[in-house]
């Protein structure tokens, strides 16, 4: 058997919040129960949404919570070759095309209808790049490891956009050719991904890829049912580490993975030795949400 490799791969669109902790300790542990290797990716393919200190500080918050991943980081800023060499694989087998069609003029239908697949309408405007999904069509289908058998009908997904109209790399393109190059065979993160996984599976087939197991896990919301981001004012993590313990003892019980008490005010390291020993996949409610009370999610210790 391939030998694991999991990774947490954050967009660095802001610091790391409680609920990008589920998903960089998840994919830490499963990676270190497995004896697998964690990689750390920096999704920064989108430079105006990304300030440039959110880096850094997503480096200190993961290093804070003893969360130390393996090898070098690898930054999608720097892979703008190895995009553009799949886009052309796309191309050259037919499956890619540009279309210069704006969201409004398709607004009235719930996917984009194809309508540049047989020539760009209006070649004077700027081209975004999509994935012809109708040559082929198959349902995808696979077996997430919490969420079970998941099917996705391909004319409902669409054709997606691989690359944008401004000349960036769409994430769905990035995230299939760079979980390939470093050899993922674990993808574990939050369910709002879940209905992206199809279009990744597409692009993997239509470039021969491999496919990872994927692992989805349930978001973590606020009291009003929103989804934690930097936009409806998650807290940030910390960096310092006795204000990481509390978190990181919350985040394991949100996981449900039942921490003793007795190790709520242990050091992240302790905490984390204890986690990778118990860690059980089959422990979490296989539910797509769920609510955090506000004090759960920040750090109540300041020192
Ligand atoms: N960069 C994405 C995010 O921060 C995650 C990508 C992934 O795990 O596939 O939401």
């Amino acid at each position: 058997m391939t030998p694991y490799r999991g990774r947490f791969a954050p967009t660095p669109s802001g610091a790391l919040h409680f609920g990008s902790l589920i998903a960089a300790l998840a994919s830490f542990l499963d990676a270190r129960r497995a004896g697998g290797q964690w990689l750390l990716r920096i999704e920064d393919i989108d430079p105006p949404r990304c300030p440039p200190e959110a880096a850094d500080t997503i480096l200190r918050q993961l290093e804070a919570f003893g969360l130390h991943w393996d090898g070098s980081i690898r930054c999608q800023s720097e892979r703008n070759e190895a995009y553009a060499a799949a886009l052309e694989c796309l191309k050259s087998q037919g499956l890619a095309y540009p279309c210069s069609c704006s969201r409004k003029q398709w607004r009235d239908f719930p996917t984009y209808p194809g309508w540049c697949r047989q020539g760009v309408r209006e070649p004077d405007k700027p081209s975004a790049w999509r994935l012809r999904s109708d040559k082929g069509l198959r349902p995808v289908t696979w077996q997430d490891r919490l969420f079970g058998t998941q099917c996705f009908d391909p004319v409902e997904l669409g054709d997606v956009v691989l690359k944008r109209k401004d000349g960036l790399w769409a994430y769905q393109l990035a995230v299939v050719v760079d979980d390939a190059d470093q050899g993922i065979t674990d993808v574990v993160r939050g369910f709002d991904l879940l209905d992206n996984t199809p279009w990744q599976r597409q692009l993997q087939h239509a470039l021969g890829l491999p496919e990872p197991r994927y692992l989805h896990l349930p978001l973590i919301m606020n009291r009003d049912g929103q989804k934690l981001s930097k936009q409806n004012l998650a807290p940030a993590l910390p960096v310092m580490e006795r204000a990481v313990r509390p978190l990181l003892h919350r985040a394991l019980a949100a996981l449900d993975q039942a921490p003793p008490d007795s190790l709520a005010t242990a050091p992240a390291a302790e905490q984390l030795d204890w986690a990778i020993a118990h860690w059980e996949v089959d422990r979490i409610r296989p539910e797509a949400t769920r609510q955090a009370a506000a004090a759960d999610m920040a750090a109540t210790d300041p020192s």
